[in-house]
């Protein structure tokens, strides 16, 4: 495993990480869950995605129970949390000073820790004023109950007013973003937020990098029943397959075939090549998967300039 900065911290996070969205608590029960964190720290993972609104809450509780049984050491690991989806009331979602509050006191408790070392703004707020959300999150890292703050698909003209506002109030402002980013999904990340990196040293932990499966071709015929697009309250996701031109996937997966390689490895190995990424947040819901996921970084040099044009080609 290597590791990169996560943006211009201090920070060395694993170039792959481990995330529990659909997958815990839906798919994963306690013993299996474990293990694939286990598995994943072991081959050097460091970073573990979560979020409040991940099973509603019971993600986190499920990873909290897991990290009190493995007993890693503190210094060891870095835990994330997301503000965004608390509740139905409208005290319980978005970004207000309360909920932030609200939010990352409820994540501690669920994950058994006392700090966050990352925690992220999951989506915009239109109805929070940005300088209320920056002070909101400046005073969490005061009272050492977070790290580092960042954002989750905010768009690059948000980003950079938090930025401004930090600046102007002498507060610490955002450190990284996590947008999806993927071979099918580029625009935000390679041109929305291109000047973003330099000018505040933005990191970036991107999600989906098989884009939910569809990048490892099994979608390609029909969707199989075990799957997250049979996970009840999931069905919408299997929309996104419609937006899929999957005799593109087909090449890929003819790509990959040639290198020997599995499409996943393939997939996840070209988001690495990109200098931007600090980390790829892996999803598995079988430590089968995550194997093979994690196994890409022993290909790594198979993505020579040449098959990273013909990827991109595609
Ligand atoms: P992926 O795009 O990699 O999708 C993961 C899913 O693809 C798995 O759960 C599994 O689904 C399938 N899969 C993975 N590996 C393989 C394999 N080798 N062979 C076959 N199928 C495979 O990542 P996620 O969408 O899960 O995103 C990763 C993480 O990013 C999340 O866990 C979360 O932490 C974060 N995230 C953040 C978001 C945000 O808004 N900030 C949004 C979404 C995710 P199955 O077995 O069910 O088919």
């Amino acid at each position: 495993m290597e590791y990169r900065k996560l943006g211009n911290s201090g920070l060395k996070i694993s170039e792959l990480s481990y995330g529990s969205w659909v997958t815990f608590v839906n798919q994963l029960n306690q013993k299996s869950a474990m293990d694939c964190m286990s598995y994943a720290y072991d081959q050097g993972v460091n970073f573990f995605d979560n979020a409040e609104a991940y099973a509603s809450g019971e993600s986190e509780i499920l990873m909290g129970k897991i990290l009190k049984k493995l007993g890693w050491g503190r210094d060891t690991f870095i835990i994330s949390s997301k503000v965004f989806w608390g509740g139905e009331l409208p005290t319980q979602r978005g970004l207000s000073k309360k909920h932030i509050h609200d939010a990352c006191n409820a994540a501690l408790t669920r994950l058994q820790l006392d700090y966050l070392d990352l925690f992220f703004c999951h989506r915009p707020d239109p109805d929070t004023p940005i300088i209320e959300t920056v002070r909101a999150m400046n005073d969490l890292i005061i009272q050492g109950k977070i790290l580092y703050w960042g954002t989750s698909e905010w768009s690059a003209k948000d980003i950079t007013i938090a930025h401004k506002e930090a600046v102007k109030h002498n507060l610490v402002g955002p450190l990284m973003e996590q947008p999806q980013y993927n071979i099918i999904h580029r625009e935000r990340f390679e041109k929305e937020y291109k000047t973003l990196y330099k000018k505040y040293g933005m990191g970036t932990t991107i999600w989906s990098p098989l884009a939910s499966g569809i990048l490892t071709g099994k979608y390609n015929k029909s969707i199989p029943q075990k799957s997250r697009f049979k996970v009840k309250g999931y069905e919408w996701l299997s929309d996104s397959v419609q937006d899929v031109d999957l005799k593109k996937v087909d090449k890929l997966v003819k790509i990959s075939k040639n290198l020997n390689l599995k499409p996943s490895q393939l997939a996840i190995q070209w988001c690495l090549k990109n200098q931007n990424v600090s980390t790829v947040i892996l999803g598995a819901s079988k430590l089968s998967q995550l194997k093979e996921n994690i196994k890409s970084n022993q290909f790594k040099a198979l993505l020579t300039d040449e098959i990273m044009d013909e990827i991109n080609n595609v």
